[in-house]
Parts: structure tokens; C-alpha cells; sequence
């Protein structure tokens, strides 16, 4: 197999993969929002109750095919199903690229493609990959529960919180400075302190502290803050990747001309809420 075949196809199975994760993550926030088990019963029709055979629960296709409807009855399933399926697959395929493919964390020295051309994993990366789609994983259903108006389910702040200091103590060479899966656990009683009216956001920042070190999260968590809306915790679970992501790049956001340019922004934005709360309601 010519290394190009080689890489789609472990892009592809990446895809298929995620793309299956995220049909179990739609059962997840749907359950965990109501709180019913994730594991009893089956895949079943939220309209006829009937359960849909495994032959009907393919990721995206069964969507695309059946038209967002139940096999047997023909009731809508929301969109949100196959958004939900089709984000998990970007995420995993994206998440391989970016974290060892290119490399952009710079979490070892090398580029990942050149290795992987080969069919060769640079070290420690599995362990690395797999913690960080978790924490994806994690904050797809805490965004989702939210969304529904729920809390992050309890399950979920557990295992992100024991998942992630696991993994900052097994590989504290991934994490950013200091021990960070402490300090985050120590700041998360402050921050839930300070923002007494929702717990979402201390939810959150327990999930994330331990997988991606306490720096991100809480620069995630001021600009969050700032950021007007109703619930905090699901504008932290959304701008954490982009601080992650961007978080190679800090040196650059902190040059002046780029404090400038954050100044200008954070003023317009506050006059834009000025405004917006004078105006007469729209009826
Ligand atoms: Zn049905």
C-alpha cells in the first residue's frame, strides 16, 4: 500500500470510528439530560418506543437514507443527530492532524506525518490523542446537556475530572507547567465560589483542568466570562478548543499591537450591549 493509501485510510477509519462514537454520544446527552440509563434499554424510537435494528443505527447514512425518520413509524429525529455524529468524526480526524499529525502542540520534536508516512507512531502520542478525543468526547455531551438546559451530568464531571488527573500525573511531560491537575482542582471551588449563580462553568473547568493543564482553562474561563450569555459553562466548553488551539500562538496575542486590537474589540463589544439593552422589545 502506497503511503498516501495508507494515510487515508487511517484518516477514513478515524471518520467511521467517530462518526460511531458520536452516535453513542447523541444516546448520552439525550439520556444523561433526563437521566435515564445509557445502557438499558437499546436503541429504540423516542415516538413508537420500538427499537431501531442495529441495520438502521448506522452513523449519518441511516440519516441521510431514512430522511431524519424512525424506520417503523416515521416520526422526525432532530437534526441534531446527525450534526452530533458528523462533529465526533470531524473532531477525531481533525484532532489526528493537528495533535500528531503537524504536530502544532509541538509535544515532541519532529513532524508526526513524516513518521506516520511510515507507518511509525511518534512516542507517546497514542496516549496523548486518545486523553484529548476523551476530553472532546466529554465536552460534546457537557455542550449537549447544556444546550438542553440540564446540568453536566454527574458521570461526566467524574470522569473528567479522575481521567484527567490520571493522565497529568502518567504524563506530566505533556502538561504545561508546575502540576497542574492540582492546581485545577484547586481552582475550581474558587471559580464556582466566584460564580455562584452557575455551577456550569466550575463543571467544566473540573472536566477540562487535568487533560489540557490549568493555563488554557482558565484563560478560556475570563473570556468566557466576558463573553455576555446565559450560561457559562457552554461558553467555556466552546472556547476551550479555540484556547487550545491557539494556545501555541500566545506569544503573538500578547504582542502590543495585538492587545491593542483585544482592547478595541472588548470596548465595541460592551458599547454593542449598550445598545442592544436600550432598544424597545420587538413584539
Ligand atoms: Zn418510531
Amino acid at each position: 500500500m502506497s503511503n498516501f493509501a495508507w494515510l487515508s485510510f487511517l484518516l477514513f477509519s478515524l471518520f467511521v470510528v467517530g462518526c460511531a462514537v458520536g452516535s453513542f454520544l447523541n444516546v448520552c446527552i439525550y439520556r444523561m439530560a433526563t437521566e435515564r440509563s445509557i445502557s438499558w434499554p437499546g436503541s429504540h424510537c423516542g415516538a413508537c418506543v420500538r427499537p431501531i435494528s442495529s441495520w438502521y443505527n448506522i452513523p449519518l447514512l441511516t440519516y441521510l437514507w431514512l430522511g431524519g425518520r424512525c424506520a417503523r413509524c416515521g416520526a422526525r429525529f432532530s437534526i441534531r443527530y446527525f450534526l452530533v455524529e458528523l462533529l465526533t468524526g470531524v473532531v477525531f480526524v481533525g484532532l489526528f492532524a493537528v495533535e500528531v499529525g503537524s504536530n502544532w502542540q509541538q509535544a515532541w520534536t519532529g513532524s508526526g506525518w513524516e513518521a506516520l508516512q511510515w507507518g511509525q507512531f511518534p512516542p507517546d502520542v497514542v496516549p496523548y490523542y486518545l486523553a484529548h478525543i476523551f476530553l472532546a468526547c466529554l465536552l460534546i455531551v457537557a455542550v449537549g446537556t447544556l444546550a438542553d438546559g440540564a446540568d453536566v451530568p454527574p458521570a461526566v464531571v467524574i470522569a473528567g475530572a479522575l481521567g484527567g488527573f490520571g493522565f497529568a500525573w502518567i504524563y506530566p511531560n505533556f502538561m504545561l507547567a508546575g502540576s497542574p491537575a492540582l492546581f485545577a482542582v484547586w481552582l475550581v471551588p474558587v471559580v464556582a465560589r466566584l460564580t455562584r449563580t452557575d455551577r456550569s462553568g466550575a463543571d467544566v473547568a473540573l472536566v477540562a483542568g487535568g487533560f489540557l493543564g490549568w493555563q488554557p482553562v482558565a484563560v478560556a474561563l475570563v473570556a468566557a466570562a466576558l463573553i455576555p450569555g446565559s450560561c457559562l459553562g457552554l461558553r467555556l466548553a466552546l472556547l476551550l478548543p479555540i484556547v487550545w488551539l491557539g494556545w501555541p500562538l500566545r506569544a503573538w496575542l500578547l504582542h502590543p499591537a495585538a492587545l491593542v486590537v483585544l482592547l478595541m474589540l472588548v470596548l465595541w463589544s460592551t458599547q454593542r450591549r449598550e445598545t442592544t439593552d436600550n432598544s424597545s422589545p420587538r413584539i
